[in-house]
């Protein structure tokens, strides 16, 4: 059968001339290209239509089509099309406190375009204000094994994913990497309790590399991409205390976890008590409309920076950061997600998935479901006893299977090699109950029975 003419060059300019990201899965396929999307489906140039079980990359939160979000877009480039934030727009100021509204203390945001450079500002902000506070030693920065943080040289090295990294040393010094809270594997042998051990283990580290040498610790509340890694709340209480006893600024990364993916609206909200000094955000900001990304920092924090006498300011810039039409796509996108109640949704729908889905673990190749919210893991094993992860094979059939029955689910990335056992979902937020049940089911039926 010839291919329509359209599709065929299509796909030639695609193979030639578009970089895709992660590319080796590219290589000897034809990409899947899409063409349209409404709600949390989208249709292929085949006509093919899926049902997005990871929100694009954890970000469509709200779905494809929203009216009233392209609308914002639409009427804010009309009206003031570009405006730099050396100097100030309406669109960037309500957004800026309506986050500070929903973080539920006194927060200052600097605005830029993706996670990673969200990240890349905390470490610039953490490392002046220390220096400015009568610190300038303290520019270290502790992540945990198996985070992912970004691209860019900073928030690669603070990826701790060798993977990711070895073909592009040296890495930024001053990162070190302590375990995650990590119960099924966990780096504490036969301990009780892991995750208090993972947290107290990051104590041992500013003792021993100097308290008087450490930045800060980030941190995702949940562990996304890392293997969807769901610690108790009492993990981040713990960590938090630690930072604050050692002066050490808590960086919580919520580029994923923040605007509702974990049944609040950001994942450090589990835990009591727990102020981070420093949060990012981007993805769900605008449910992946736009481009957006915010770093957000305690007021007090920021207020060191205003003291004009001692120069003092920020020397960082982005020229898309907070574009006007990024911060009216973020405050339509919080307005439906306010409107809808989708938080309080999220929550709800979320014990009943996930009870359905730990009815997995009766399997002998699933080792482990775990998730919060609109977050999922499925951690595939050869069997219970060895716990020796699936072949990346075996995982990538899983997935080919459920794209075949029109279902997009992923894996966890390149950590260290054999170790991308782990299926992930995150749908979008404001799925259907029929979409939860199709996503829900077609996993079932593809692991069922599992062939490796
Ligand atoms: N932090 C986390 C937790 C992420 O998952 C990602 C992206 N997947 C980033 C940071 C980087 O975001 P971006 O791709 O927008 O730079």
């Amino acid at each position: 059968m010839s291919l329509d003419i359209n599709k065929e060059k299509l796909i030639k300019e695609d193979k030639e001339h578009l970089w895709h990201a992660v590319s080796k899965y590219h290589k000897n396929t034809v990409p899947m290209i899409a063409k349209s999307g409404e709600g949390g489906w989208f249709t292929d140039i085949d006509g093919n239509r899926y049902f997005d079980g990871v929100s694009g990359l954890w970000c469509l939160n709200l779905g494809h089509g929203r009216r009233e979000i392209a609308e914002a877009a639409y009427e804010q480039m009309l009206n003031l099309s570009y405006f730099p934030l050396t100097l100030s727009h309406e669109p960037a100021i309500k957004l800026s406190a309506k986050i500070s509204e929903l973080l539920q203390g006194s927060y200052t945001t600097f605005f830029s375009n993706s996670g990673s450079e969200a990240n890349e500002t905390a470490f610039k902000i953490a490392r002046q204000y220390h220096a400015q506070n009568g610190n300038p030693g303290k520019y270290k920065f502790i992540s945990r094994y198996r985070a992912y943080h970004g691209s860019t040289m900073g928030a690669m090295s603070a990826t701790a994913q060798a993977n990711r990294k070895t073909k592009y040393d040296p890495m930024a010094p001053g990162f070190i990497h302590v375990p995650a809270p990590y119960r099924y594997r966990s780096s504490f042998g036969d301990a009780s309790d892991p995750e208090l051990l993972a947290a107290n283990y990051i104590e041992e580290v500013i003792n021993w590399e100097g308290e008087e040498t450490v930045a800060g610790v980030i941190l995702e509340p949940f562990m996304s991409g890392g293997g969807v890694i769901v610690p108790s709340p009492q993990y981040l209480t713990r960590v938090a205390e630690i930072c604050k006893a050692h002066n050490v600024l808590l960086i919580v990364d919520e580029v994923v976890s923040g605007f509702g993916r974990t049944g609040k609206m950001f994942g450090f909200m589990h835990s009591a008590g727990v102020e981070p000094d420093i949060i990012t955000m981007a993805k769900g900001i605008t449910s992946g409309y736009l481009p957006l990304s915010a770093t957000s920092v305690k007021s007090s924090i920021y207020n060191t920076f205003k003291e004009e006498e001692n120069d003092s300011h920020f020397r960082h810039i982005s020229t898309f950061g907070g574009h006007p039409a990024s911060c009216a796509v973020a405050l339509k996108t919080i307005e439906i997600i306010e409107r809808e109640n989708i938080v309080k949704q999220v929550e709800q729908n979320s014990r009943d998935i996930l009870s359905e889905l730990h009815t997995l673990e009766q399997l002998e190749h699933v080792g482990e479901v775990r998730g919060i919210g609109y977050l999922y893991g499925i951690e595939l094993v050869e069997d219970k006893q060895s716990k020796k992860p699936i072949s990346d094979e075996a995982i990538a059939n899983v997935i080919a299977k459920c794209k075949e029955k029109g279902l997009i689910i992923g894996k966890n990335g390149d950590t260290v090699p054999g170790y991308s056992n782990i299926l992930i979902m995150a749908p979008p937020l404001s799925s259907t109950e029929e979409d939860l049940h199709f996503l829900v089911d077609t996993v079932k039926r593809c692991l069922t029975p599992l062939v490796l």
